[in-house]
């Protein structure tokens, strides 16, 4: 049974992740990736718990260490760009001691180098997919048709290849009515590993430069869209964004005007997708595509590090039996998902429902005058949430 060819489409980390595992399983993965070469844009994610026993495993953790943005301190500004207080980094970004902050695309660019010469077929997607008897044919944008014995889908939150086999996006995408941008601006503020972050209410902007690499502007809003509104367009994009922070103080005016002329502008509604399975004959879901959590929770790479891995040793558990492998991969997995998908609901709830507007103001106010005591209470309460999200599954 080992020896099957596994075709992943999505070179992100859910897919770099899986092809080393299998590799080491013994299997022959292959992937597959829409961009023509490896993606190394985004922002700063976490490794925490328990995916960092997974990268551990792999060997790569001492690079990702060497490679941690190392931003050293967190300042909250107030509208006239006031500092109100100054924060741990890691107690702002939810994480406890161990837990790793990176660069997405240094990440990346690891865990590419970790899984040697492995079959990349860059700028192809698949088109179709025949899942047969003997194994799935494959037809290819650009190369010729294939045979393969699975096929993994590791392509990310809008997955085009899961529309192949579950059907459409809609039946399993719920829009937590947040949206998500980053983009590289040049270090005007002089930022030195630092990050400095605006709040109001349904509304929050950062900026940071880690160690190495562009300083980066990222914000994250809850908003209602005009109906006509293509939300797929960059142009419409960056007008919404703009509307949305219009008359935000602190640098925001300066940091959205390099928008235009970014090279790395990226936008994304939050999202997290729900399916009743990830699997369906010889085609299985990993990741982002069968189960993304959101970045309100902060845990999406964690859990598709964690994905990857699972399923990968439960192929290589089950010498390839893929039936057995895929029902104990979901069973595996699922109360882990939930536990970090709920993690995320939470989140969302603070950031968009009712309570925003008052809890934002209130922290504000009195981060102001009680220097640090309630933002630092709210942000400890915060990391014993992910914490215990982060370690809800032991490999
Ligand atoms: C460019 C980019 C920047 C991101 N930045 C952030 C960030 O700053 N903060 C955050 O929380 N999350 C970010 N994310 C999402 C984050 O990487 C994921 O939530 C998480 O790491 C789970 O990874 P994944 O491998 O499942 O999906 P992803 O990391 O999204 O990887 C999916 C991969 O599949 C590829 N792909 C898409 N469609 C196809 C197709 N049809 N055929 C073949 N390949 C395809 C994509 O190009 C990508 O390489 C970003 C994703 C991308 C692609």
């Amino acid at each position: 049974m080992k020896n099957k060819r596994i075709l992943i489409s999505g070179a992100g980390i859910a897919g770099l992740t899986l092809a080393y595992w299998l590799k080491q399983a013994g299997f022959t993965p292959a992937l597959i990736e829409k961009y023509p070469a490896l993606r190394t844009e985004g922002y700063k994610l976490d490794i925490r718990g328990t995916a960092l026993d997974v990268i551990q495993k792999m060997g790569v953790y001492p690079s990702v260490f060497e490679s941690r943005t190392r931003i050293r301190e967190s300042i909250f500004v107030d509208q006239k760009g006031r500092q109100i207080t100054q924060t741990d980094p890691d107690l702002c970004g939810a994480r406890v001691e161990g837990d790793l902050e990176i660069v997405r695309g240094d990440l990346c660019e690891i865990l590419f180098d970790r899984i040697g010469n492995t079959e990349c077929l860059f700028g192809d997607s698949i088109v179709n997919l025949l899942d047969q008897e003997d194994g799935v044919r494959v037809d290819f944008k650009n190369n010729p048709s294939r045979m393969f014995d699975l096929v993994v889908k590791a392509d990310g939150l809008h997955s085009k290849v899961r529309l192949l086999s579950f059907g459409d996006e809609s039946q399993f995408l719920r829009k937590l009515g947040l949206y998500v941008s980053f983009y590289s601006i040049p270090n005007f503020m002089n930022l030195d590993c630092t990050e400095i972050e605006f709040h109001r209410p349904r509304q929050f902007a950062i900026a940071y430069c880690p160690q190495k690499g562009d300083a980066k502007a990222g914000f994250a809003f809850s908003s209602n869209p005009p109906a006509d509104l293509d939300l797929r367009d960059p142009v419409q994009q960056k007008q919404f964004l703009q509307n949305a922070f219009r008359d935000a103080g602190w640098e925001i005016p300066r940091i959205l005007s390099f928008m235009k002329e970014s090279p790395d502008f990226y936008f994304d509604c939050m999202a997290q997708v729900q399916m009743p399975r990830w699997t369906k004959g010889r085609i299985a879901l990993v990741g982002d595509a069968g189960y993304a959590v959101s970045p309100v929770a902060g845990q999406g790479t964690s859990v598709a590090l964690i994905g990857a891995y699972v399923l990968a040793d439960e192929l290589k558990k089950a010498q390839g039996d893929y039936i057995a492998a895929f029902e104990r991969y979901e069973m595996r997995l699922k109360e882990y998902v939930r536990k970090n998908q709920e993690l995320a609901k939470m989140s969302t709830a603070l950031m968009e429902g009712d309570g925003a507007s008052w809890l934002t103001s209130l922290s504000l106010f009195l981060g102001r005058h009680l220097p640090t005591s309630l933002i630092r209470l709210f942000k400890k309460w915060g990391q014993r949430q992910t914490a215990k999200a982060a370690r809800a599954i032991a490999l």
